[in-house]
Parts: C-alpha cells; structure tokens; sequence
C-alpha cells in the first residue's frame, strides 16, 4: 500500500510512499494530506469474518485485521503484538474497549431506531484521542528503535490532544514530548493531568496567550527548517495518518455491538471539530462497512455543518471563532476536510491544491455549490450535518441524565442533540461518546446542579506536584527551552 498527498496530480505518482515513511511525518511536501492510494475493500465473506474476530478475540485483534489492509512495512507479528500491547483492558478499562450503551431501544413496529452512546472515552486522559494516541505512541517507539533515532515532538493543545499525547508517550525512551498550552485556560482537571506527570521526557510548557498563540509558535520553529531538521523536531498532530487509520476499527467495532447481521445498515453521529474522528467514519464507509449516514455535529464553531448545508467552505478568524463549553470543537478551520474534499472531487489533487492552497490563502473560503459533485457529499458519501450550542448542551445533559441516568459531556450533548434531529426509521443511531464528563465539569454543575462522577484513579489530582514551566508567547524562548533539554 502506497500513499499520496491530497494536492499531487493525478499523472504524478513520484511522490507516493510506504506507511512508515509517513508515519513520522506531519503534511506532505507539497502541503496536501496523505491518503491511501485506494481503500481495500471488505466483501462479504471478509465482514462476516471480522464480526467473528470481533467476537472471539475482541478488540485487538479487530484492529490488527484493520491496520494490516494498510500497513505492509511492518513484519504481521511485529504489528499484532502492537496491537495486543495498546488495546488491553488495563489500559482502557474494559474487556470490549469501546463498549456500547443502548439509551433507547428500537420501540417494536412503531420504525423507531435504537439509540446508542460508543463510548470512546474510557482510555488514559478520558477522551477519544487515546485510541488513536496510545496507538501513535507504540509505533513511534517500534519504528525509531527500528532507525536507531530520537524525535522531540512539540505540540500545541486546548487540552485533549496534549494530555493524550503525553500519557502515550510518556516514558519512551526515543521521544520527547514538549507541549505548550495557553496558561490558565485549560479546565482545572485538565491541567492537572498534564502537570502532574513526572516523567522526564515529558515538558509542559503553559504560554502567556491564547491557544492559537502557542499553535502560531510551534508553525515558527517547523518552519525554521534548520532548526526542525537539527533538533529532530515532530508532530502527532490530527493530520497525521497513523491516527485516522486507527480510528476506523472502532467504527467497525461500533457496528459489531449495534447489530445482529451484516444485513444491517446504521448511522454514526461525530462530534467534530479538526475532521479527524469522522474522517476515520468515511473511511470504513469506503472500505464497505454499512454505515447508511454519517452526521456531522458541530457546536457554535459550525464551518462544518455550514459546508454540508450550503457547499460553502468558510475559514474563520479569530475574531469569529468562539470559546464554547465544548472546547475540543473549537477550530475555525477543520484540519482533516481536505481529506474528503478530495475524494468528493473523484481525487482531482490539482483541484484540490488550488482550492486549499490559492483560494483560502486569497479569500478565505471556497464555494463548490455549482459544482454538481457537491450533492454526492449527501448522497453517495452519507454526510448530513447539525450545530448545537450552549443551550441545546445544557439540556440534552440534563434531559439524558433525568430519562436513562446516564452523564454526558458536553462534546458528546453537542452529538446527541443533533443525532436525534437525523434518526431514521430502522436504522441503529450510534453516537460517539468523544469525553467523560468529569473533563468538563464546570458545565455538568451548571446543567445539572451536581459534581460528575469521577474515576477513582483521578481522585486527588488537582492535589498533586505539578512539573510545567511558564513561558511567554515567544518563539526564541521555546526554541531555547528545547535546545537546552535536548542533549
Ligand atoms: C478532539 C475532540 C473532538 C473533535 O474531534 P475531531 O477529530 O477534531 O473532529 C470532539 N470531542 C472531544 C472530547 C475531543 O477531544
């Protein structure tokens, strides 16, 4: 299996590369995103195989048959027994991994759907980016031991990526993780996730700004090639493949849990900001898994579900993105869109780099409501959309807590509120659990007038020593933090 960029040229296949070569690596050369050169198929016969493996072997092995559609450069043992060290029950809390929650059951001849909650958020930090990050952090490991190299990975975070970043990488040897965060922004439990973590080849760097002051820093020193190149700097980014490739198994492990036969078609529900997590949803939808619609949630930062509505591609500015209680989907553009935009214009990369590159970098926006591809984003590709807001949070919290006595956070209310505007007659709606709620409890007492639940492993934690340093929002004193601690 070959890679290529989004924005190369159909003719030009010179640039195409194997897995490991784009795993440690963030945006092609020329700016696009990596893709697979096609999507292998699951038939029948392959499904109903996977639904046994599923079954029988569980998770793990599930995302060992995955990955190897897709990975050829890593020997199959080597692969699996990856596998078998990221998906345990140790490290995500239960034997399924990704268990499914029935909120509502389909009501028997009324064409009512089932309504269920994917729970992706079991994993170290509590959110679904470790499913992809635990996952990132053992490749990382295997393949820079295989090279014999070390990489910095500098970063930037509102939050989940950054804590999930450092709790996969976090005593590897070949990694060195420094993250930056605009100071006293993140929730309370938040930072204390991160700032509590001891290990050595971990720096947390709390950045007198906002969060797109510190991503502006860590875009400075990638782009001082010099620097990147000696200081072996990198990124784990949402753009990065490994990760989205991840994310496709639990589609299909959603799938498993939600119906009987392969007959079935269901729909997923995403609450989305970057693109990365429905992005992966897309993918199994090319690869054959029967998913009917794929919905697009957003919050008030809604560049998504303004596309799908209008064909309108609207990149905001800071001025116009909002800090919402649904942080994580916070974006004023969706880093991972490209991926399906080339795939909506039948992989026409030309097209593609002039629309991303020259139109967004001139006007801000792209408009392909005249092209006739667009209705095929509803139609052959499955996408519908939907926004929510803080009010539309608030009560979908409180409404799911007082009829199934189930906590919610504020990303998944934000996939709720719209899954139930997009349920259809028959068909199971899953919606993907993204966080706990104790991440974000300010918001759960405002709903709920209570304190979430909160895992025994984290009690205290706001308690405990904290290892960070403060910075201002200056790109030659992160480039003299990390060249001091880089030995
Ligand atoms: C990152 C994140 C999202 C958004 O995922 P994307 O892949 O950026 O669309 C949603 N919810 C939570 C809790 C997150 O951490």
């Amino acid at each position: 299996m070959k890679y290529l960029s989004t924005r190369a040229a159909r003719t030009d296949s010179s640039g195409r590369k194997r897995f490991c070569e784009i795993l440690l690596e963030g945006l092609a050369p020329d700016g696009g995103l990596y893709l697979p050169e096609h999507y292998p198929q699951v038939d029948a016969a392959l499904l109903a195989r996977w639904r046994t493996v599923w079954g029988e072997q569980g998770y793990a092995a599930l995302a060992f048959e995955v990955l190897s559609l897709y990975i050829d450069d890593i020997p199959a043992a080597d692969l699996k027994a990856i596998c078998d060290k990221t998906y345990t029950e140790a490290v995500f809390g239960t034997p399924q991994i990704v268990p499914l929650t029935k909120l509502e059951d389909a009501a028997a001849g009324s064409g009512s759907a089932a309504l269920c909650l994917e729970a992706l958020s079991n994993g170290p930090t509590l959110a679904f980016k470790d499913m992809a990050m635990q996952l990132l952090g053992n490749l990382f490991e295997y393949e820079l031991a295989r090279r014999g190299e070390q990489l910095n990975i500098l970063g930037a975070t509102s939050g989940d990526t950054g804590s999930a970043a450092e709790y996969a990488m976090r005593g590897k040897k070949s990694v060195r993780v420094f993250m930056t965060s605009p100071a006293g922004r993140m929730s309370p439990f938040q930072q204390a996730q991160m700032f509590s973590l001891m290990d050595e080849n971990i720096h947390n760097i709390a950045v007198d700004g906002v969060f797109d002051d510190c991503q502006d820093m860590v875009k400075a020193v990638s782009n001082d090639l010099d620097f990147k190149r000696k200081y072996r700097i990198g990124t784990v980014n949402s753009i990065n493949w490994a990760r989205l490739l991840a994310q496709v198994v639990y589609y299909f492990a959603g799938y498993f849990q939600a119906t009987q036969s392969d007959s079935e078609k269901v729909c997923f529900t995403v609450p989305s900001g970057n693109f990365g997590n429905v992005c992966a949803g897309h993918v199994a939808r090319m690869m054959g898994l029967p998913i009917d619609k794929l919905v697009v949630a957003t919050n008030e930062n809604d560049v998504l579900d303004e596309f799908f509505r209008t064909g309108v591609y609207r990149v905001r500015g800071s001025a116009d993105t909002f800090e919402t209680s649904s942080p994580s989907m916070d974006i004023s553009k969706a880093s991972n869109f490209e991926r399906f935009v080339f795939d909506l214009l039948e992989r026409d990369g030309a097209l593609v780099k002039s629309l991303f590159g020259a139109a967004l970098a001139d006007r801000g926006r792209f408009d392909l409501c005249a092209d006739p591809r667009f209705g095929q984003a509803a139609g052959r590709f499955g996408f519908v959309s939907g926004k929510s807001t803080h009010g539309d949070r608030l009560r979908t919290i409180r409404k799911t807590w007082e009829r199934f006595g189930v906590m919610i956070d504020t990303h998944t209310a934000d996939a709720l509120k719209v899954a139930r505007e997009q349920l259809r007659a028959g068909v199971p709606m899953i919606v993907l659990e993204t966080a706990l709620p104790i991440k974000f409890a300010a918001t759960i007492v405002e709903a709920l007038g209570r304190e979430p639940d909160r895992p025994a492993r984290f009690e205290g934690i706001e308690a405990l020593p904290r290892r960070v340093t403060a910075m201002a929002a200056d790109v030659a004193a992160v480039k003299a933090y990390i060249a001091q601690h880089c030995s």
